[in-house]
């Protein structure tokens, strides 16, 4: 049940003209129950308060940056991390990496790669999660792009590091990246199709990009059948990886089942709901596959890479 109306700062009624403007500001931070905000609005009826009420103005949905409600944490849990992530495009692999007399542009373009699907995924989740309250419309269309940003995050995350892993197989790895793009296209279709994204559909979605994750496991069983167990530990640092999609799994369990606000509804409004550990989850997540990638780069340019040149 729903509970009543709360945390509701209500306009300061005064005769003046500071007093007005005083008013006025307080007006711009009013943060709105459930019950108050429009039916599109209406997304995760556990979340009770501290909404920010349909506004029309993008101007107002900026500022919403600058004071708390229930989407603050969601909007800088990845508008920070996907600041560095931008900056990692062109300086990581430059000042952080080892180079190797083998280092070529291909490896500083994979990490580049995987920095942009980073990036981009993350800002444009936290834009979407800034923008959401202007309108039905913008809200409809953030969300199909924060979708699509979740989708280039997979396609470069395992672009990236199947270049490393089957690095002397390029036919299996041309076979394996077009299978990741054969995949990541039908999640679009699932994200962008309007038919889809009726509640309805939810933990399908869910499911779709589970499985998009998981279709990791086939170039891993193919790299056991050729080359060994233990060689594909070695070559993709596969725990990083492993860790990666056990992070993103247990987010996207938690994001469908909306754990832990249904098992308190109205305690996790600001803080804690189930999107916001889903947003932590991703950043960690993209810290491990990064972490990997490093792995992979130097176990190749030491090992794979040097008996190929002997080969
Ligand atoms: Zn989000």
């Amino acid at each position: 049940m729903l509970r009543s109306r709360t945390n509701i700062k209500t306009p300061t009624v005064t005769s003046n003209v500071i007093g007005s403007n005083i008013s006025h500001k307080m007006e711009t931070k009013k943060l709105y129950h459930w019950n108050d905000i429009p039916e599109w609005q209406k997304d995760n009826h556990y979340i009770f308060s501290g909404y920010v009420k349909e506004t029309l103005s993008y101007l107002e949905c900026l500022r919403s940056l600058t004071y708390l409600h229930n989407e603050s944490v969601n909007i800088y849990t990845h508008l920070l991390p996907g600041t560095v992530f931008f900056g990692g495009i062109f300086w990581f692999f430059e000042y952080y990496m080892e180079y190797f007399p083998s280092t070529t542009w291909q490896d500083q373009f994979a990490f580049s790669l995987f920095s942009f699907g980073a990036a981009t995924a993350l800002t444009l989740s936290s834009c979407f999660h800034c923008l959401k309250s202007h309108s039905e419309c913008v809200a409809t269309f953030g969300n199909k792009l924060d979708y699509l940003g979740i989708i280039i995050l997979i396609i470069t995350s395992m672009v990236s590091i199947l270049y490393y892993s089957l690095i002397d197989l390029p036919g299996i790895r041309n076979f394996f990246w077009g299978l990741t793009m054969a995949f990541g296209a039908v999640c679009s279709v699932f994200s962008l199709n309007d038919r889809f994204r009726t509640n309805k559909w939810r933990p399908y979605r869910a499911l779709m990009f589970v499985l998009f994750g998981l279709s990791g496991v086939f170039p891993i069983i193919a790299g056991w059948w050729i080359l060994g167990g233990e060689e594909v530990f070695r070559r993709s640092d596969l725990w990083w990886v492993i860790a990666e999609g056990a992070l993103y799994i247990f987010g996207a369990f938690l994001y469908a089942a909306r754990v832990p606000e249904r098992f308190a509804p109205g305690k996790f409004d600001i803080w804690g709901h189930s999107h916001q550990i889903f947003h932590v989850l991703v950043v960690i997540a993209a810290c491990c596959h990064g972490r990997g990638l490093m792995g992979a780069y130097l176990y190749s340019h030491h090992y794979t890479i040097p008996s190929m040149l002997m080969a």
